[in-house]
């Protein structure tokens, strides 16, 4: 059996289409966890996304705390003979997956960005040496625990004529040692990257915060109206919070279109654009690096440049 299992849905969603087809590949049923509440729509949805059945673990524990998660998804293991256990490879995830396999003695591979079987046997590929090399890992112990984080793999179609079970289960844990204090939603500016179709995203190339504007018309005109960025802008000289940092340390963003303004194109930073659709970079440096990432390149000062892209854009688009 293949489990799947994140705390956030839409990358439950994405799991469940690599699930689905290792569960085909191994003979076997792809099963998604809900841990909390019961929540049948949830878990049909997850159905109509491709899992086979649901397990839903009722437990009294009401927020996540990794060293019960843990506990309660060793147990669905140990009672269904799993496999293959995906995770959602974000913060909590990727916490819950190290702690299961130390609890089950077995291997763990994080950030994953394939996986598949050879020669029967489980193998992951994961981006290591900054983008520079990609390692193929196999597993000597099973179930194989593997995170992988949104955006690797697209959903399947929405199926609502799916069939699937629905099994509901009281699962009580030991009494965690930890204990929550306070929980404190981060400050964000409520952009999201990750989900944006047109990133028009700013790069060193700006000599100060106030001309990013110039890329604010640009992503205006093009109905895109998300503005992305590379590390040292949002890290460095934090002109822009975390919510825009793109790349290997900030988010891997997927749009039909990235325009990298005044951006080098270092690994770190492609490592986060590398599934875009169409790349259009704009860098007065005819040698830079980014031109060699991008379907579309301008060599030009970006001052001059922008203006000229936006009132272009602005005129076809009426
Ligand atoms: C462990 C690690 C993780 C990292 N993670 C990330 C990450 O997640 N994201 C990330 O972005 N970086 C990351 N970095 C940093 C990365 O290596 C680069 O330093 C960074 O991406 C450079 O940002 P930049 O391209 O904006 O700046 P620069 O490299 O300084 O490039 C600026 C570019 O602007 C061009 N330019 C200058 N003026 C103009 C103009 N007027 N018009 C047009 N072009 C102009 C220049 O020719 C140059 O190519 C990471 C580094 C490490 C070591």
């Amino acid at each position: 059996m293949v489990l799947v299992y994140s705390d956030n849905k839409k990358l439950t969603f994405e799991l469940l289409s690599k699930g689905s087809e290792l569960s085909k590949d191994l003979g076997k049923k792809s099963t998604a966890v809900i841990i909390g509440k019961s929540d049948d729509t949830l878990a049909n949805e997850y159905i109509a996304y491709g899992a086979d059945n649901v397990f839903v673990a009722e437990t009294v524990v009401d927020s996540f705390k990794a060293e019960e998660y843990a506990e309660i998804l060793e147990k669905i293991v140990k009672e269904t003979g799993t496999e293959i256990i995906l995770i959602g490879s974000n913060k909590n995830g990727k916490e819950l997956a190290s702690r299961l396999a130390g609890k089950l003695d077995v291997g763990c591979i994080i950030g994953c960005t394939n996986i598949y079987l050879k020669d029967k046997k489980l193998t992951a590929e994961r981006v290591v040496y900054s983008g520079n090399a990609i390692a193929v890992e196999q597993f000597n112990s099973k179930p194989g625990i593997l995170t992988v984080s949104s955006k690797v793999f697209d959903p399947l179609k929405k199926d609502d004529k799916r069939k699937g079970d629905i099994v509901k289960k009281k699962i009580e844990t030991e009494k965690s040692s930890s204990k929550v204090l306070k929980v404190q939603e981060a400050k964000t500016e409520g952009v999201n990257v990750e989900d944006a179709e047109i990133i028009v995203s700013c790069g060193r190339g700006f000599k100060s915060k106030e001309d990013i504007k110039l890329a604010d018309e640009l992503a205006d005109v093009l109905k895109g109206k998300t503005i992305g960025c590379s590390r040292p802008i949002a890290a460095d000289l934090k002109w822009m919070s975390e919510d825009h940092w793109i790349g290997l340390s900030g988010h891997k963003v997927k749009p039909k279109l990235y325009i990298a303004t005044g951006i080098s194109g270092q690994i770190q930073h492609i490592a986060g654009i590398r599934d875009s659709g169409v790349i259009v970079a704009i860098n007065k440096d005819a040698d830079a690096l980014i031109f060699k990432s991008a379907d579309y390149g301008i060599v030009g000062d970006l001052y001059e440049v922008l203006p000229k892209l936006t009132a272009a854009i602005k005129d076809k688009m009426g």
